[in-house]
């Protein structure tokens, strides 16, 4: 931090400018946060809904616009600060470092920095995909033209969605996973073969039980030696827990996202909570073992339990 210039105390610092930023702020609100609160992203959008990614807007039917989330009026007067990553958090002095060098200090923190897709760890290959943000979701709909040939590398949610958005718009598509069914951890064996079974009746063709070892200017090739000609990849092989700001803490537990207790709290301590795909935390629906839950409920719910554990600790009340 040296040379960075020092800034005033300013609240409750969210981190994280999406559907579980904006859910925190809200619920900040209404757990009775009249304090300043200001939310970091380091995307240049104001939160935006992030399923039509894969579907309306990937299809061409939404425009990208019309994925900003409605912010409630308690939130009107909300800092946002965008396109302003923070690079490391000092949990102990409470202050945030930004790309700039600048230094944020707060009194409260909601970590709500979501994942990131995993890529494939290969170089090479034709023009190559991921969706997560709108410039994903717009580069990836001006590919997919009539005709173009499309391989989907993995076959979970995503890549199922994007392998029938990619058939609508007349696409050439191809799923290859390692999996012997799509989504089968998530529909269990039935209702994946049947869901195979439909995709394969609309016209993609599956390759599953396999792998792609390695990309070609033409497409991919599978561990089989199988050669798919493909005009464009899209890696849809699952994410990552954007936790690297907070790796200089010590004592954080990050494996697989930000570990909290059953209060959502951050390394035991009373001013740091998570909230949404980054957190991972004990939940009695899933069971005893602590764990992260990639879902648009999540965001909001997280918040909701995370806001009321940091303003009791920052306002002193139960
Ligand atoms: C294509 C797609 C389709 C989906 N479809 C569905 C669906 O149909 N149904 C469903 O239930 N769920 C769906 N989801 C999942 C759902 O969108 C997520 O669960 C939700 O977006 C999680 O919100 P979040 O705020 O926790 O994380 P994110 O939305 O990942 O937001 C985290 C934000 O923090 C920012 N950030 C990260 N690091 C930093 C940093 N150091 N400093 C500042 N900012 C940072 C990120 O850039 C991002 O803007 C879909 C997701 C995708 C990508």
């Amino acid at each position: 931090m040296a040379g960075a210039s020092r800034g005033e105390s300013r609240g409750i610092a969210v981190v994280g400018a999406s559907l579980g930023g904006l859910r925190a702020a809200e619920q900040l609100r209404a757990a009775g946060w009249h304090g300043a609160i200001t939310v970091f992203g380091d995307e240049p959008h104001l939160p935006y809904n992030r399923p039509p990614l894969s579907k309306a807007v990937l299809a061409g039917h939404a425009l990208a616009a019309g994925t900003e989330l409605r912010r409630r009026p308690s939130v009107e007067d909300v800092e946002w600060r965008l396109g302003s990553a923070v690079t490391a958090a000092d949990l102990t002095a409470r202050t945030l470092t930004l790309t700039d060098g600048s230094v944020h200090m707060y009194e409260g923190l909601v970590a709500a920095t979501g994942v990131r897709p995993r890529r494939l760890p290969m170089p090479g290959g034709p023009p190559r995909h991921v969706v997560r943000t709108l410039e994903d979701s717009t580069a990836l709909a001006a590919g997919l033209a009539a005709g173009a040939r499309v391989s989907v590398i993995g076959s979970g949610f995503i890549g199922c969605e994007v392998a029938a958005t990619a058939r609508t718009a007349g696409c050439a598509v191809t799923v290859v996973a390692p999996e012997t069914e799509p989504m089968a951890s998530a529909l269990g064996p039935h209702l994946a073969r049947a869901l195979r079974l439909r995709h394969e009746a609309r016209g993609v063709r599956f390759h599953m039980g396999r792998l792609a070892t390695e990309l070609t200017p033409e497409g991919c090739v599978l561990d089989d030696g199988t050669e798919l000609r493909a005009d464009l990849i899209v890696e849809a092989i699952g994410s990552l827990p954007n936790t690297e700001w907070l790796a200089a803490t010590p004592g954080l537990d990050l494996t697989d996202g930000i570990l909290c207790d059953a209060h959502l709290r951050i390394g035991g301590l009373p001013h740091a909570v998570a909230v949404g795909d980054v957190a991972r935390f004990p939940n009695p629906r899933y069971g005893p073992v602590p764990r992260r839950v990639e879902h648009w409920s999540v965001p909001g719910d997280t918040a909701r339990h995370a806001a009321r554990t940091l303003v009791a600790a920052l306002t002193g009340t139960p």
